[in-house]
């Protein structure tokens, strides 16, 4: 799997944006001199992470449209907003935001991403109540499709938790029902609110044919996250 490493200054700090995905065999050529990566012609396809310390938000580049996949504590627009520039993109592009759940960390950052943004905001249905949001929400729950995404309810962390799957790609974007701080695990039973859901989650995830695992926390596991998953499955309770 390719990966580039892309580095910019992000107001005080260095964020790296990391390209994890693509989708096209433009991005495998090495870039040739030309246009700027302002030129939306120069935009990267696929999966990149936002990394925001302890958290990550993700973008999804598809033509000229962009899906956002959790937008980290609040105050972090400066960051997501570099994040969409480093890849030839902007809020403008911006169609669908999806929050895996409720809690600061992952939806803390709506206030600040709404003004900027004309998109449909998702949330798993369960957690809709719990968020607070400008624009109305729209419910999304397991099945659901959203930009040619698959909405995989992964309940545990909190009731209305969903994750990401990417049937083309077989990358999972996993909020916090995975995370790989110290290995591949499971929601952190500190932060769980029904471990049994949880654990089931873990398993029904398993089931999916993951190559590529995005978590809230931690970095992304890019090789070997199918067995990975499997041995994590077989042991959680
Ligand atoms: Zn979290």
């Amino acid at each position: 799997m390719k990966r580039r490493r892309l580095l910019f200054s992000a107001g005080a700090g260095v964020l790296g944006v990391t390209v994890l995905s693509a989708c096209s065999t433009e991005a495998e050529t090495p870039a040739a001199p030309g246009p700027p990566a302002t030129s939306a012609s120069a935009e990267k396809p696929g999966w990149q992470r936002v990394n925001l310390n302890f958290v990550s938000a993700y973008l999804l580049v598809r033509g000229s449209e962009v899906a956002v996949v959790d937008l980290g504590t609040a105050g972090s627009e400066g960051a997501i907003e570099q994040g969409l520039k480093a890849t030839g993109s902007g809020w403008d592009q911006v169609r669908h935001v999806i929050l895996t759940h409720k809690h600061p960390d992952h939806a803390g950052g709506l206030g600040g991403v709404q003004p900027h943004v004309k998109a449909t905001w998702y949330a798993g249905q369960a957690d809709v109540a719990g968020i607070q949001s400008a624009t109305a929400l729209t419910p999304v729950k397991d099945g659901d499709e959203v930009f040619g995404l698959r909405i995989i309810g992964t309940p545990g962390h909190t009731a209305g938790h969903v994750s990401v799957f990417d049937p083309g790609t077989g990358v999972l974007v996993a909020g916090d029902a995975l995370r790989t701080t110290d290995g591949l695990a499971g929601s952190d039973p500190q932060y769980t609110a029904d471990q049994a859901q949880a654990a089931a989650s873990v398993k029904k995830l398993a089931g999916l044919d993951v190559k590529q695992i995005l978590p809230g926390h931690g970095d992304p596991l890019t090789a070997g996250a199918a067995d990975a998953l499997r041995k994590l499955a077989a042991s959680v309770q």
